[in-house]
């Protein structure tokens, strides 16, 4: 089978979809692999890595006219005119996006979106919201620490002693808690925020403190569990009081990473404009949900928006500025998610009935097969 590598075309994304070592790989189990031309240049993997991994360089055209095609991002409607009809798609396709996946749908491609894969054992090392989240959390937390006028550890000197930063991270899924524990490595005092009731001793075996905003009634602690390990939108009162301890946390905080998002929704608000008129100046706010409308509604995406000398950085898509590891964590998820739609000689096989690939399989015949 023919798979294609294209370069990725959307402002600031620097990953791809397949590393030369995956590669490899491909070429072992019977593809051929076609990689556009500096597909992977802006994550220092070389064409010549590539030709060596056994693929051939080819120009935008040709990766994209495969009959699977990896891709990092959704198609743009120029990528997509590229691509035949009855090709397949492998990427991070935006299950929630309504219509992206009709133009995926209209142009005939059986569609696999990534992130849609369920939060089960069997699908861990396929997925690409983990792997991409972990990184993200700990860019964050150096990015904060560039940003931040002074330093994390309490460090004693000659010339006088130096306190420890104080760090609150809202939100502790895979990029809050790895944000904890960059933050807490850094040499950080840190604490953080969830509404999942698990989060609690996973947060606190990391060695930071829990903030502790109690369930007032069984119907507080029921949403609060989430579903499929996912975080549901908390009752008015629960988040009244919350914001209320937020607040005070934040005002008490020099750097405050928040990570906390609802699949499918706009991002809570926990950080309000109030909350950051009464921060510190010099203190510094990494908004990791700013795709979805921002854990701060003064975030601006991929900008550093300065407020009453607060900084508040908005950058969109951290992973990227990883962009090595990035792909190679993300190119390994998509040779395991391969896995069940190829059978032997790299043919395609999909097994509609694997839970797996039945949520992942957003487009097909020219249907959208998710409600976006
Ligand atoms: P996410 O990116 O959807 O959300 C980030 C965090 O924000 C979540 O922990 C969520 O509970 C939290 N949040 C939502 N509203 C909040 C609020 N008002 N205040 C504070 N926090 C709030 O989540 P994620 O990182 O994708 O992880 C979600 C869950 O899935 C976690 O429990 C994680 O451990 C689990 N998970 C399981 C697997 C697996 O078993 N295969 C893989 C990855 C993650």
């Amino acid at each position: 089978m023919q798979t294609g590598i294209p370069r990725e075309r959307r402002g600031g994304e620097t990953r791809v979809a397949g590393t030369p070592e995956i590669v490899k790989k491909y070429v072992a189990a019977g593809h051929t692999v076609l990689v556009e031309k500096d597909a992977g240049a802006l994550a220092h993997f070389p064409d010549a890595a590539y030709e060596q991994a056994g693929a051939r360089i080819v120009d935008q055209g040709d990766a994209l006219a495969a009959e699977l095609v990896l891709k990092v991002r959704a198609p743009d409607p120029q990528e997509l005119a590229l691509m035949k009809p009855g090709s397949v798609l492998v990427g991070m396709l935006d299950p929630f996006d309504a219509d992206g996946l009709a133009r995926m749908a209209a142009a005939g491609l059986t569609a696999f979106a990534l992130e849609a894969a369920p939060r089960i054992t069997r699908a861990q090392s396929l997925d690409v919201l983990s792997s991409q989240a972990n990184l993200a959390g700990y860019k964050a937390v150096l990015l904060a620490a560039n940003q931040y006028g002074r330093l994390f550890p309490m460090m004693m000197t000659a010339a006088g002693t130096l306190k420890a930063a104080r760090a609150v991270v809202l939100g502790a899924g895979v990029a809050g808690l790895q944000a904890i524990a960059t933050a807490k490595r850094l040499g950080a005092v840190v604490e953080a925020s969830d509404v999942r009731p698990a989060a609690k001793e996973q947060i606190e075996s990391l060695g930071a403190k829990f903030i502790d905003v109690p369930y007032e009634t069984d119907e507080e602690r029921e949403i609060a569990e989430g579903t499929g390990g996912y975080a549901r939108p908390m009752p008015a009162a629960w988040m009244a009081r919350q914001a209320a301890l937020v607040a005070e946390r934040c005002k008490q905080a020099d750097i405050v990473v928040s990570t906390a998002l609802i699949p499918g929704r706009p991002a809570p608000e926990l950080i309000s404009a109030d909350t950051v008129h009464g921060m510190k100046p010099g203190s510094v706010i990494v908004d990791l949900a700013v795709e979805r409308g921002g854990n701060c509604p003064l975030s601006e995406k991929d900008k550093v928006a300065m407020v009453n000398g607060v900084a508040i950085i908005g950058y969109s898509n951290l992973a990227a500025l990883v962009p090595h590891d990035a792909s190679a964590l993300y190119a390994r998820n998509i040779f395991d998610f391969l896995k069940l739609v190829t059978g032997a000689e790299a043919q395609l096989d999909i097994q509609h009935d694997d839970e797996i690939v039945a949520a992942c399989l957003v487009c097909k015949d020219g249907k959208v097969l998710r409600n976006a």
